[in-house]
This record gives structure tokens, C-alpha cells and sequence, in this order.
């Protein structure tokens, strides 16, 4: 077995023993595993291992991959942050983005997601450690966010997505992602039909799933360090 494949089965045994801990069922946390500055060769050994979603911050080193990777049925998220001037190829080229904070990328997003596509499946970011440069909506306005972007057809809501900063152990961990389930929760009682809780990285994923995660982005565990100077 590769070293890629290896790493994937380590990382199914990590979710599989944190749903036990936590009552859940294996089935009901997907793998996003996030391929940045990684090559074209290491998604394509994830591929053969039997991943299929995958996550990418920069967008233009995405849609090479993409274009590298056309003959095989891989399912794109873009989970990095988006300028204005980025919308357009999102839109083309992604199945799903996670990181949408605001009303005016949403709306981009709608009018320049091409009518033979599929909507553009959408997670909402939020700031729930409340940093003030940090990218996401502010908790409280996540519910109005979250109405503005189920109104756009070319758009799915699907849930929510937050990048808490490191906490020192599992507890605090766990309390903080609470807080995006709070609102996960809170924002389905409103009628919004979210199913998806994006959040749970490398280090955190085991306190992500225990807090209710349903979706984990893992790069570190499945393919190793990186190396920003490669990008
Ligand atoms: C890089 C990244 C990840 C993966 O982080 P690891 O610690 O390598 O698992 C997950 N989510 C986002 C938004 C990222 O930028």
C-alpha cells in the first residue's frame, strides 16, 4: 500500500473511534481531504485509495489541478478564502465552497454559476472565536446570511464551516466548535434545511465530531507536511 493510502485508513480508524466516543455513527462524517499544495499525482494515489472530495485553498492552483485531473469523477471544495475578482472561477469549476462570509461573494457566486451546472453547494463561514480580521460572519448575523443565500436558486445552502484557532486540549476544543453546533442548530430551527457542519482539521477532528462535525477537512494526516514554498 502506498504511503497516501495508509495514511487515509489511519485517519478513517481516527473518525470511526471519535463517533464511537462520541454515540455517531461513522457513516453520517464525510473525509474532505485537503489536497493544497500538493501535486496532481498525490490526489490521484488518494483517488485509488477510494477518496473522492477534495479541498483546496488557492484557486488558481486548484483549477490546474482540476485540469491535470479531468478524467477522474472528483468532487472539488474550494475552502479558502475568496476575493471578488476569484467568484468566476469558483463558480465554473467547484462543486462546493465553504468559505462564504458574505452577502455580495454570494450573490457573484449566483449570477456567475452557469445554468447547466448543478447549484453551487454552499457552507457559510463563521467566525466563532471572534478574531476581528478573521475571515467569517459574526455568529449573530449568520442566520440573516444564511436566509440571503437559500434565496439564491444557482446556490444550495448546506450548512456551516469554522477554523477555530488551536486550543490547548480536547475540552476547549470541543467547547468552541459547541458553538458553531449551537448556531447549526439555532439556524435549522429557523426552517433552513442545513445539513452539513464543516469543521474538524488534523489536529482537532476527534472534538470537531464529538461536537456534531459532518464533515472533516484533513490535509496533514493524509498527505504530510506542506511546504508553502512549493505552492
Ligand atoms: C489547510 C486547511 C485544512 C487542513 O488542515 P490540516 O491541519 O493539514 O489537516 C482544513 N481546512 C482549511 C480551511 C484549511 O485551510
Amino acid at each position: 500500500m502506498t504511503t497516501i493510502a495508509t495514511q487515509l485508513q489511519t485517519v478513517h480508524a481516527r473518525i470511526t473511534a471519535a463517533c464511537l466516543a462520541a454515540g455517531r455513527d461513522p457513516r453520517d462524517v464525510r473525509l474532505l481531504a485537503v489536497s493544497k499544495t500538493f501535486g496532481p499525482e498525490a490526489v490521484a494515489e488518494a483517488y485509488a485509495a477510494g477518496q473522492t472530495a477534495f479541498g483546496e485553498n488557492y484557486i488558481q492552483e486548484a483549477v490546474e489541478k482540476m485540469a491535470a485531473l479531468s478524467h477522474l469523477p472528483l468532487e472539488w471544495h474550494c475552502i479558502g478564502p475568496i476575493q471578488s475578482n476569484k467568484t468566476r472561477l469558483v463558480a465554473q469549476h467547484f462543486a462546493w465552497v465553504h468559505t462564504v462570509d458574505r452577502l455580495k461573494i454570494a450573490q457573484r457566486l449566483h449570477e456567475q454559476r452557469a445554468s447547466d451546472l448543478p447549484p453551487l453547494q454552499v457552507c457559510i463561514q463563521v467566525n466563532v472565536d471572534g478574531g476581528p480580521t478573521k475571515s467569517g460572519v459574526v455568529p449573530h448575523e449568520a442566520l440573516a446570511l444564511a436566509r440571503e443565500v437559500a434565496a439564491l436558486p444557482r446556490l444550495a445552502l448546506r450548512g456551516l464551516m469554522c477554523i477555530p484557532e488551536p486550543a490547548p486540549d480536547f475540552e476547549a476544543s470541543r467547547a468552541v466548535f459547541m458553538r458553531a453546533r449551537a448556531l447549526f442548530d439555532q439556524i435549522r430551527s429557523e426552517g433552513l434545511a442545513l445539513d452539513t457542519l464543516s469543521m474538524g482539521m488534523t489536529a482537532d477532528l476527534e472534538a470537531a465530531i464529538h461536537a456534531g462535525s459532518t464533515m472533516v477537512r484533513v490535509g496533514t494526516a493524509i498527505f504530510g507536511g506542506r511546504s508553502y514554498a512549493a505552492a
